[in-house]
């Protein structure tokens, strides 16, 4: 209710301010069609550099596209394009002198009485290979004409969207019309290797090149079916533990030792059974504690989100789930805390019988993190379980349970100038109010853009939730690749004509 009040009330006072404004979408979003041929082109161009940001030897190919894309924002007008270099890449790493690909900087437009919107992308792009299954070659663009599709690695994961916002651009200059806003770009080439570097250059630039930035603009996700729009407002933290038992000075043979020895597979089995209940339910001491209560104006939200349970089921490819409800489902996926485990190192894990017993087996959990828990306390509560669980076993064995890695929650207000913009956008190219989820992986550099830059980011994704992002036969539809420039285009109106950031 209060979401369908605000989008209205800011509608009726844009319209009245900027006429003008909404009397550009038209040729604009004709002008996006008929560039289709070159609009495809540009992304085709793209999709052949193998830049594969986790593969040592295709690292050339990686800087390659930069290039490519930075010709491309030279020719398109963009200035003070700057390639940032990030350094050598940290281990491991086969060849210790390996240079990280750089992050593309640039500006469209620097008049200070417009606002300033930081435009993410990156251009790297998952591993592929014909012999994993795809039907055609990963690194050639291939248009199906039937399904309307467009086929190639990297065309939704985030080539697609990256020159999506080049295509906006190029639409107002053939037009002569002038862009509502400055863009800033950062465009990074190790997304799909962990960001390494961008954090560091994000703090550099924050009170420099950054420095006028008034709101960032993330579109590095989809929507989470394959009808609705959506506008994505957070994204689930996570912290990964590992909890190692060690005993025997080597792994034994049961045949001999069984039965007269405490073996740390056993006791490891105890602990992390401990941790979580088949149901899902976390059975860590106070965790649940520091979990922000679900408001009325939230359960609102959940409940007009398009979902059902048969989606979960085909997307989990069983009929596995936990929950019968559409609310309940995505509350456990997106704003609740959830702990999975993940494996055990050093344990036998290939076919056949063999007798060993090991001696030291390290188990791997993680807890995916929502607001308002604290990393910090968390990990102390994690700790301190694992301790208590062991030593409950009275075993001779030795336990140490660590953090491996964390990232945190990232969570936004729906209803920011930003948001409220972009589900102007939607409704005007879509003809349908966007649904508003959050996600329960993460994406860390969205939190690292607010902490630097004290700004807000938004998610604002271009292709669909079945275009096998990370898969085999990755795809975007046509309606999503000009439908997502169209919404870019006009949000990009609607938040310069918005009061407020
Ligand atoms: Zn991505």
């Amino acid at each position: 209710m209060f979401l369908r009040f605000v989008i209205r009330k800011t509608a009726i006072t844009i319209g009245k301010r900027n006429m003008s404004m909404e009397a550009k979408f038209e040729p604009l979003f004709k002008k996006i069609d008929e560039l289709k041929p070159r609009f495809i082109d540009r992304l085709a161009k793209a999709i052949e550099i193998p830049a594969v940001s986790s593969d040592e030897s295709l690292r050339p190919a990686v800087v390659k596209k930069a290039h490519y894309i930075a010709d491309e924002l030279k020719k398109l007008g963009f200035t003070d394009i700057q390639m940032k270099e990030l350094g050598t890449q940290p281990p491991p790493v086969n060849d210790p002198n390996l240079q990280l690909p750089p992050v593309i900087l640039s500006r469209y437009g620097t008049d200070a009485n417009k606002k300033t919107i930081l435009i993410y992308g990156h251009y790297d792009v998952q591993p592929a290979a014909l012999e994993d299954g795809w039907d055609t070659d990963p690194f050639k663009l291939v248009i199906d004409e039937q399904k309307q599709l467009m086929r190639g690695r990297g065309v939704t994961d985030d080539s697609g969207p990256l020159k999506g916002w080049l295509n906006v651009v190029e639409a107002h200059r053939e037009l002569g019309f002038d862009l509502p806003v400055n863009l800033v770009t950062c465009f990074e080439g190790m997304e799909e290797s962990g960001s390494v570097g961008l954090d560091t250059l994000i703090a550099e630039e924050a009170d420099k090149y950054f420095k006028d930035v008034d709101t960032v603009c993330i579109s590095d996700n989809y929507w989470l079916g394959t009808k609705k729009p959506v506008l994505t407002y957070g994204l689930r933290g996570c912290n990964y533990y590992q909890v190692t038992i060690e005993g025997p000075g080597a792994d034994l043979h049961s045949g001999i030792f069984g039965g007269a020895i405490a073996e740390p597979m056993v006791d490891l089995v105890q602990v992390l059974s401990s941790l979580v209940d088949s149901k899902g339910k976390i059975l860590i001491d106070g965790v649940m504690d520091m979990v922000a209560p679900v408001t009325e104006k939230e359960k609102e939200l959940y409940e007009k989100i398009d979902f059902s349970l048969d989606e979960m089921n085909a997307a989990s490819g069983s009929e596995t789930c936990l929950y019968k409800n559409k609310s309940d489902i995505l509350m456990h996926r997106w704003r609740f805390p959830s702990l999975s485990i993940h494996g055990v190192e050093g344990a036998f894990s290939a076919q056949g019988a063999k007798t060993v017993i090991p001696a030291k087996v390290t188990g791997k959990f993680s807890i995916r993190t929502v607001p308002d828990m604290n990393s910090d306390k968390l990990d102390k509560l994690v700790i301190e379980h694992c301790q208590k669980a062991f030593s409950a076993l009275g075993s001779p064995n030795k336990c140490k349970a660590e953090l491996i890695h964390n990232g945190d929650y990232w969570i936004s207000d729906p209803f920011n100038a930003s948001f409220t913009a972009a589900a102007q956008a939607t409704k005007t190219v879509y003809g349908v109010e966007p649904d508003f989820t959050r996600e329960g992986g993460s994406i860390p550099i969205t939190l690292t853009f607010e902490k630097e830059l004290k700004t807000n980011c938004m998610l604002l994704p271009m292709g669909r939730g079945d275009d096998g992002a990370h898969s085999i036969n990755e795809k975007l539809d046509l309606s999503n690749y000009f439908g997502g420039m169209k919404t870019m285009a006009a949000y990009l109106h609607y938040y310069a004509a918005a009061e407020g950031k």
